[in-house]
């Protein structure tokens, strides 16, 4: 039975290939990153940072997801994710170190580990199970044209960070290379990539391309068969699913199903019709007839990408 209420941080849950059913934690101002990447699915302006803040108390978020567990919410995963970088939020462990208190659910971080420089962003990021950083440029010049980052920040200080924190963390370790048609997707760039991401022992690594519509509509995806190429230069072997994963209604308890609920799940994961309708635990048309309406008031928009038609919110 979904909630009337509206959750400020939690969304979802949505079906991701790689972590099942998985409910996301949102910790920040929506897009508020310390990197301004080409290919973001965020369709709202950036507001670029690199200072910590308590965006919203801990207390909050707890509150929020022991609601959610009192009415029968299910997950395979808690995901620390959403429209900007977890890790800036100042008291992302305390968050991490609640849930496990509440529940046995396996708590995930997906960052893009600008941060992980900074020892207590490392400490903090230990009280997940899964930790998932972005590692998809081999030098300073590749890491600013493909990720737009801070100035303050330094790619060899990153890349440190990741080390000093592989060398401590008991839980598993991903790392995701995004690839951007003409950017860093020749195979020599690529060798490059694989080569740092060996040296960080991961246990898995995600080859990943603009999937979804990205914001700076010049962004070429990869082909899916170049993308199994290049998987082979990864150890171990990359996986590169991708687009969007099957749901069912059945499995969905949405934090809420308010249009609020609605516009602020698609500001962080654009979606097509059928994951709305499963969402929302209603008919493809009554779906459909809820985004048009938001479409025509503005708070929904319609993007084409891949051939696919995809509903994100927010205004760009
Ligand atoms: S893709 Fe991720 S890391 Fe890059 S700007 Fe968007 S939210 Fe930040």
């Amino acid at each position: 039975m979904p909630s009337e209420k509206h959750f400020r941080t939690l969304f979802g849950p949505i079906r991701s290939r790689r972590l099942g059913l998985s409910l996301g934690v949102d910790l920040v101002p929506e897009k508020t990153c310390c990197y301004d990447c080409h290919f973001c699915q965020i369709q709202v302006r950036s507001t670029l940072t690199c200072e910590r803040r308590d965006y919203v108390p801990v207390a909050d978020v707890m509150s929020e997801l022991e609601g959610w567990l009192a009415a029968g919410g299910k997950a395979d995963a808690i995901t620390l994710s959403g429209s900007g970088e977890p890790t800036l939020h100042a008291k992302f462990g305390d968050v991490l170190a609640g849930i496990r208190e509440r529940t046995p659910i396996r708590r995930v971080l997906l960052s893009n580990g600008a941060l992980f420089g900074q020892a207590d962003v490392r400490t903090a990021a230990l009280q997940a199970d899964v930790v998932k950083v972005t590692l998809s440029a081999w030098d300073q010049n590749s890491w600013e044209s493909v990720h737009r980052p801070h100035p303050n920040l330094r790619f060899r200080e990153v890349l440190d960070g990741f080390h000093a924190f592989r060398a401590e963390f008991q839980g598993e370790l991903w790392v995701e290379v995004f690839l951007v048609a003409g950017f860093n997707d020749t195979e020599a760039s690529v060798r490059r990539i694989a080569d740092l991401a060996a040296g960080l022992k991961p246990q898995r690594i995600q080859l990943s391309t603009a999937t979804r519509p990205p914001v700076d509509r010049q962004v070429v995806a990869v082909d899916h068969a170049v993308l199994r190429q290049l998987a082979g230069l990864f150890l171990p072997v990359a996986d590169t699913l991708g687009g969007a994963a099957p749901v069912s209604a059945d499995e969905v308890h949405a934090v809420g199903t308010s249009d609020d609920d609605l516009v602020a799940m698609l500001v962080r994961h654009a979606a097509p019709l059928e994951h709305v309708a499963a969402w929302l635990k209603a008919p493809a048309d009554q779906a459909a007839a809820r985004l048009d309406k938001l479409e025509k008031s503005g708070r929904v928009k319609r993007l084409t990408h891949d051939g696919e038609t995809y509903f994100t919110g927010g205004k760009s």
